[in-house]
Order: structure tokens, then C-alpha cells, then sequence
């Protein structure tokens, strides 16, 4: 079994423009090398993302958490002369290394980008693809399953210059039967949607956001959802292609109340909302649109309003900011009944290992899984791999548009091809609906 001979880290530019970290890892197998994603909406409870702060790459440097690859995590690494097969021992150390509760002080993009590029190595060593050596860290059994993608194809909040407040709106091929056709009936649905963007609004409002998804000048979530129906019936795909949203409303919560016009500078404060006056709205929506999933609906910290909406909603209710990929608070949920499903976004906790008892946690509470990219990403493919080794049944990864998002679709389609009958496509099993948890444990 090999271990590991040099560890390299650098700084390079993710899809926004911003530095990241990217870490190459060697072994006698070869090189492997890991890119570290960064959100725009981040979460108050997430492992901290060091940054230099200054006025170099304004404030968004990574060069401190890069020199605590290399001169403090890359020693301690070698030295320590752990099989690089033995990922939880690696983590372990690492966790130790940093020595704080959040990763605060080595910063979780620096340890994540060797706990990645490790991973890699892991597999390489046992000479399997990425996914089957994820699948066999986590006990993980056959069939495997190919997660339902869900394309954000209407940006707002945090990602988006326009005056939405709700941050995404998706579309999920539930009714697919196999990743290949999900990516046809996303990609047919989001040029149908360009049109209809286009006819109403003018050229200019087809610009993309941050995930690639569009940002229309649409007064309000309505808007947005009339404008995903009249697409998803053109392309011909209604009761196949359902919605999802990501309300990311951590970002407009002041004071106890949600202010939907929180863009505008000018605001008379009419649009804002309780945590109960809120619900009602998202009840009436789904009453009126095909919506399937709701992401963090309410605060990180409005743990009631969570709790009321998640027992009374047959929808799946996914925990982003409030669950953070952190154990602990996945607890916390679970026992407060706030959601029935977990958004899996391995730079909020910063190893894979902990990012595994993420998901079994969650799993074994019965909730979905949905894979995540961040807003800010890389070329990186590594989240495909991960949705389909941890059998998450979802992932989310943006619009079917912009590199950096088709990235990962394109690596799920590759999979699909290469596993061909030895894997099911997971559909509307992968979701959570209400208190009903996916079937996808029984496949
Ligand atoms: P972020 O957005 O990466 O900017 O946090 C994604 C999300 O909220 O799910
Ligand atoms: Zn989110």
C-alpha cells in the first residue's frame, strides 16, 4: 500500500474570479490533485474559508491556507507515513493538526484539498474509478444509482444582480429513465426557457448567473415559477421535469423577519414576511406549481419555523445553512423534525470522512441526500463521483450551461455509460417526500 511522498498546494482562480486552493498529492501511483469550491451565500455554522484579507486579489487571497498545505500539513503528512488508503486516519490527523472546532485555524479549504486529493490517491492505490473507492470507504452496496440532477435554471438572491430574493430555481427530471435522459429533457427545457426569457423580457435578460441559470428582472418568486411551468409545457415535458427551490433566505432574515426586497436599496419594507406569513406563501406555491423540494425556507437559527413548516408540507424539505454537512447539527435536526433532507456540500466541514458521517447520519434518519457544487467552482468533477458512491440520489450542480457546472454532469454521464445495466437511474425515488424517505435503500 502506498503513502504519501510530496504534497504540493498552489493558488488558482475559481469560476468567479476569486482564488481557491488546488493541492497536488503524490504517491508512487502518481499525481493527484484536488480543486477547492467557495460559496457566495455561506452559511454562519460552516468551517471557516481562510482568506488573507488585505488588499491583494481584494481580501480573496488563499496564500495562507496554500503555506499551511506546505509547510505545515505536507511534513506532518509525509512523516506520519499512513497508507494513503486509510482515509479516516488521514482526516483524523488532520482534524488534529488544525486543533480547532471549525478548521479555523489551518482554514477547511486547506484541509479539504488535501482530503480530496487523497481520496483520489486511495482509489488509484486500490486501482478502482473515484465512486466504487468512495462506495467502499462509506459500505456502500450495489446498485448504484445516478442521481437525479437539479438544474438551476433562475438565479436570484446572492448570485444574481436582478431583484429576486429566492436564490434558485430548479428543474428536476423526475420522470426520467436514466441520467442520459434527464441531461436531454434539462438542457431541451432550459433553451425552451431562454426563449420564453427572451420574447418577455428582451435579450439582455438571457445574461447567466453565477450557476449559469438565468436572472431575468422578474419581480418575484411567482413570476419565476410561471415562467419554469410555461417552459417545462412548451418543451413537453410537464409532470416529467418538477421544480425545486433554494430559498437561501439565511440572507434576508433581520430582525426576525424575512424582507423579500432585501436587494432593493430602496425598500419600503412592505415585502417582508414572518417565518409563519412566509410558509403560507411557500404552501401556496406548492398548491399552484409542481414544486418537489424547498431548500433553507427559513433562517439558519429559526429552528421553529423549520420545525412547523417540515411536519406540515409533503415536500422535501432540505437543510443547506441549517445543517451545514456538520454531524452536530444534523442531530439537532433530526431530533427537532426541521427538515427530511440534507444538502451534502463537503467544503462546509471540510473532510470527506466527516462529509461520509454526514450522509450516513442523515441516511439513517431516513432523509434525502443531494449532492452539492458551491457558487464559486472549479473544473473539478469530484462531487459526480461523490453523489453516486455515497448513493445520494440528487445532486445539484446548476444550469446544463457553463463549464464549470457541466463538468460534473458531463463526468455523471460518463459514469452512466461505463456502469451501463449495473446501475438505475434514481428519478423521483431519490427524493424525499414529506415524512415518506426515499426508496432508494431498498433498490
Ligand atoms: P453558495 O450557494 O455556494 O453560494 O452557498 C449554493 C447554495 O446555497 O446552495
Ligand atoms: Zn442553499
Amino acid at each position: 500500500m502506498s503513502v504519501i511522498t510530496k504534497v504540493h498546494a498552489r493558488q488558482i482562480f475559481d469560476s468567479r474570479g476569486n482564488p481557491t486552493v488546488e493541492v497536488d498529492l503524490y504517491t508512487e501511483k502518481g499525481l493527484f490533485r484536488a480543486e477547492v469550491p467557495s460559496g457566495a451565500s455561506t452559511g454562519i455554522y460552516e468551517a471557516v474559508e481562510l482568506r488573507d484579507g488585505g488588499k491583494d486579489y481584494v481580501g480573496k487571497g488563499v496564500l495562507k491556507a496554500v503555506d499551511n498545505v506546505n509547510s505545515i500539513i505536507a511534513p506532518a503528512l509525509i512523516d506520519a507515513k499512513i497508507p494513503v488508503t486509510s482515509q479516516k486516519e488521514i482526516d483524523d490527523l488532520l482534524i488534529k493538526l488544525d486543533g480547532t472546532d471549525n478548521k479555523g485555524k489551518l482554514g477547511a479549504n486547506a484541509i479539504l484539498g488535501v482530503s480530496m486529493a487523497v481520496s483520489q490517491a486511495g482509489a488509484a492505490d486500490k486501482g478502482v474509478p473515484l465512486y466504487e473507492y468512495i462506495a467502499q470507504l462509506a459500505g456502500v452496496k450495489p446498485p448504484y444509482v445516478l442521481p437525479t440532477p437539479a438544474f438551476n435554471v433562475i438565479n436570484g438572491g446572492e448570485h444574481a444582480g436582478n431583484a429576486l430574493a429566492f436564490q434558485e430555481f430548479m428543474l428536476l427530471p423526475t420522470g426520467a429513465s436514466s441520467f442520459t435522459e434527464a441531461m436531454k429533457m434539462g438542457s431541451e427545457t432550459y433553451h425552451v426557457l431562454k426563449k420564453v426569457i427572451a420574447k418577455k423580457y428582451g435579450k439582455d435578460a438571457v445574461n447567466v448567473g453565477d450557476e449559469g441559470g438565468f436572472a431575468p428582472n422578474v419581480s418575484g418568486a411567482e413570476e419565476s415559477l410561471e415562467l419554469l411551468k410555461e417552459a417545462i409545457e412548451q418543451a413537453g415535458y410537464t409532470g416529467k421535469v418538477q421544480i425545486g427551490l433554494d430559498v437561501a433566505s439565511s440572507e434576508f432574515y433581520k430582525d426576525g423577519k424575512y424582507d423579500l426586497d432585501f436587494k432593493n436599496p430602496n425598500s419600503d419594507k412592505s415585502k417582508t414576511l414572518t417565518g409563519v406569513e412566509l410558509a403560507e406563501v411557500y404552501k401556496g406555491y406548492i398548491e399552484k406549481y409542481d414544486i418537489v423540494s424547498i431548500e433553507d425556507p427559513f433562517d439558519q437559527d429559526d429552528w421553529e419555523a423549520w420545525t412547523a413548516f417540515n411536519t406540515s408540507t409533503k415536500v422535501q424539505v432540505v437543510g443547506d445553512d441549517l445543517t451545514v454537512t456538520n454531524p452536530l447539527r444534523i442531530k439537532t435536526a433530526v431530533e427537532k423534525k426541521a427538515c427530511n433532507a440534507l444538502l451534502l456540500k463537503i467544503n462546509q466541514i471540510g473532510t470527506i470522512s466527516e462529509s461520509i458521517q454526514a450522509v450516513q447520519l442523515a441516511q439513517s434518519n431516513g432523509w434525502g441526500i443531494m449532492t452539492s457544487h458551491r457558487s464559486g467552482e472549479t473544473e473539478s468533477t469530484y462531487i459526480a463521483d461523490l453523489a453516486i458512491g455515497l448513493k445520494t440520489g440528487e445532486i445539484k450542480t446548476g444550469a446544463p450551461c457553463r463549464s464549470e457546472r457541466v463538468a460534473k454532469y458531463n463526468q455523471l454521464l460518463r459514469i452512466e455509460e461505463e456502469l451501463g445495466d449495473k446501475a438505475i437511474y434514481a428519478g423521483s425515488k431519490g427524493l424525499s417526500r414529506g415524512t415518506t424517505a426515499p426508496e432508494l435503500h431498498s433498490a
